[in-house]
């Protein structure tokens, strides 16, 4: 029998040598080229006005957040509200920034719930940042509704989102700035790489100058009408910028990816309809809910167990070489969060509960009610009826 594993990335070979090969044709692998050429693939596919191609998701949620800082002038300890559950870039991006992650609790979507959020609002609550889960919105608009009455900003950490519509239109519209993730495993697998969206194309300018140590290559040209090309080295520098730009190489994956990615989503959610249909009248096996409207990429497929036979459950898939993941243990079990303990209840015991299930393009429907099959079984011998 073979390992069924949690994610096996899937590239069109062919496709990214092709792209890769213009790369060292041309002599050029750097930032710029391929990076601006996928920027404006992915404006096109999101509708969204601004995108700058960066080295890493987690990079883009520092960046948003200490762009916001910088620009609004927040102070040190100023709050931020977010999600403990969820991969810790998330909230380690706050810290970086030296603000406070602020933690609201989750909904039976695995996200944010719009009236912890409300209750955790104070006077130095200056922004949202929301995880759509597994490619889930869950209930997304309503705290972009709630951040725009209370004026904070909102951002979207939507590393699982790529491809995800609201309503068939693209999600990020009604964040302040949106962070993707093409990370190796995600939805959209690179190597390592992400993008950032702001919704205010000031910010995109400056963005692009902090992604590159701060380098200003505008102003030299602008104050003195000197030619460009000639006086390259003669750029001012803005900002004490950043080393996080992303690169022609990777991007040549992401433009060979985006093509096949709304395919492989539509998969995704096939594979997804059919774990729901051996579970949705199981006692035992409690679905995530999806919120209405949502057309989820489906970066993950969790489900919810009795928390004593969560780590039995995983142990018994293994025997059967099944490798499935968890997403997430609560942020709040980490030192640097442990302030916050027992805050967020629903996420904390959802931390014990859920379970993600083996959801990539090389599963087939054989392979899928296997993995069904076990987790029935398994469910059927051990439930406490809990
Ligand atoms: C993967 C992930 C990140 C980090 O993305 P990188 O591109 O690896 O930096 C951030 N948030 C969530 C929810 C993620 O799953």
């Amino acid at each position: 029998m073979k390992n069924i594993q949690l994610f096996v990335p899937t590239f069109d070979i062919d496709e990214c040598l092709k792209e890769i090969r213009e790369c060292l044709e041309k002599g050029w692998t750097g930032l710029g080229y391929k990076t601006i050429e996928f920027e404006n693939q992915w404006k096109e596919y999101t509708g969204l006005p601004h995108a700058h191609y960066l080295n890493s998701n987690t990079i883009g949620l520092q960046l948003a957040v200490k762009i916001f800082k910088e620009e609004n002038k927040w102070s040190d300890g100023d709050e931020i509200i977010s999600t403990p559950l969820t991969f810790v870039s998330t909230n380690h991006a706050i810290l970086y920034e030296g603000l406070k992650p602020v933690f609201a609790d989750v909904d039976d979507s695995l996200c944010l719930d719009p009236d912890s959020v409300l209750h955790r609002i104070t006077p130095k609550t200056r922004a949202v940042m929301y995880v759509g889960m597994g490619g889930n919105t869950g209930r997304l608009n309503d705290i972009a509704d709630i951040c725009r009455s209370k004026k904070l900003k909102f951002i979207l950490d939507a590393a699982h989102m790529a491809g995800t519509r609201f309503n068939g239109k693209h999600i990020g519209y009604n964040a302040d700035c949106t962070i993707f993730s093409y990370q190796a495993v995600k939805n959209l697998p690179s190597a390592d790489s992400g993008m950032i969206c702001f919704t205010d194309g000031e910010l995109d300018k400056i963005v692009r100058m902090y992604s590159w140590l701060g380098i200003n290559k505008d102003t030299y040209a602008r104050t003195t009408g000197m030619n460009k090309g000639e006086y390259k080295w003669y750029y001012d520098v803005s900002y004490v910028g950043l080393k996080a730009h992303g690169n022609s190489v990777i991007a040549s994956l992401c433009i060979a990816q985006l093509k096949h990615l709304d395919r492989d989503n539509a998969r995704r959610r096939e594979i997804s309809a059919l774990y729901d249909s051996r579970f949705q009248n199981n006692p035992s096996i409690r679905l995530i809910r999806m919120a209405t409207g949502c057309e989820s990429s489906r970066h993950l497929y969790q489900i919810a167990v009795d928390q004593i036979l969560r780590d039995p459950l995983i142990s018994y898939l293994n025997e059967k070489n099944i490798f499935p993941g968890v997403h997430y243990r609560t942020n709040t079990d980490y030192k640097m969060y442990s302030y916050a303990k027992g805050t967020c209840p629903k996420a904390e015991k959802y931390s014990t509960e859920i379970i993600s299930l083996p959801l990539h393009m090389k599963l087939t429907d054989d392979e899928v009610n296997y993995v069904a099959d076990q987790v029935i079984e398994y469910m059927s011998k051990n439930n406490t009826g809990a």
